[in-house]
């Protein structure tokens, strides 16, 4: 297995300079199989197990890098650093945010939609699911403001809506009513407010927004809004 310097793999998590790893070792802080390492420069072998058996401050280490996560994303964050008011990433360990390579978020969604939204520090993971060519399929459950008129489904799987300020049609897009004021769509293109503006143009207003899948993965019942989980990331690449 590859071996990394105890350090510099520390660092990159986060935990501090690589002079405050240093003396975090010294300090008996950092323990391997059950034996304190004070070496801070000891070649680690970087073993997917290695969070189960290293402990820094007594607490386990952190998720290696190829980190996959799974938020239930909450109203009033955003994704986006331009945008105003607490971020997602806020939402994780403070930690977090000095991992190198850095955690990002998978998309976007906007700072008053809710649900699934994955986060990776893995480039490559996140381009085969953002990119355009791989389409991937996002399902949001949507409220109106007035009841539906009963011809959405019909234009949406048309492939002929056009956004106001745009010159390419929206691709076909899945339609399920569930009642008078609520449906589902699906998705594969990601434009700009894309689900607010689509039912602009449909002569109505979306008034709360919710994904519940993308591709292969629904929002498990049990995951909180504000909650996450880490996942394996062939979980993920399985399911795009
Ligand atoms: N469409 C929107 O309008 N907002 C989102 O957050 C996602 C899709």
């Amino acid at each position: 297995s590859k071996a990394v310097r105890l350090d510099k793999l520390l660092a990159n998590l986060g935990y501090g300079s690589r002079r405050e790893i240093q003396g975090l070792a010294r300090a008996g802080d950092i323990v391997l199989d059950g034996a304190p390492v004070d070496d801070a420069g000891a070649r680690i072998p970087l073993d997917a197990d290695l969070p189960e058996r290293m402990w820094i401050d007594g607490e386990p280490l952190d998720p290696l890098p190829g980190l996959c996560l799974m938020l239930h994303k909450p109203l009033g964050v955003t994704c986006s650093h331009k945008e105003a008011g607490p971020l997602v990433y806020g939402l994780f360990p403070e930690r977090w945010r000095r991992r190198d390579p850095a955690l990002s978020t998978v998309g976007r969604l906007d700072k008053e939609t809710s649900g699934l939204l994955l986060l990776t520090d893995d480039g490559a993971l996140l381009h085969r699911i953002i990119s355009p060519k791989a389409s991937v399929a996002k399902r949001y459950r949507v409220t109106l403001d007035r009841p539906l008129r009963g011809d959405e489904g019909a234009v949406l799987a048309s492939g002929t809506l056009m956004l106001e300020g745009e010159e390419r049609p929206l691709l076909p897009v899945g339609f399920e009513a569930e009642d008078a004021t609520r449906c589902a769509v699906t998705l594969t293109e990601g434009r700009y407010h894309q689900v607010r503006r689509m039912f602009a143009a449909l002569g109505n207003h979306v008034t709360a927004l919710h994904r519940d899948r993308v591709g292969g993965l629904d929002l498990p019942a049990d995951l909180a809004a504000g909650a996450y989980r880490v996942m394996e990331p062939e979980a993920i690449a399985a399911l795009f």
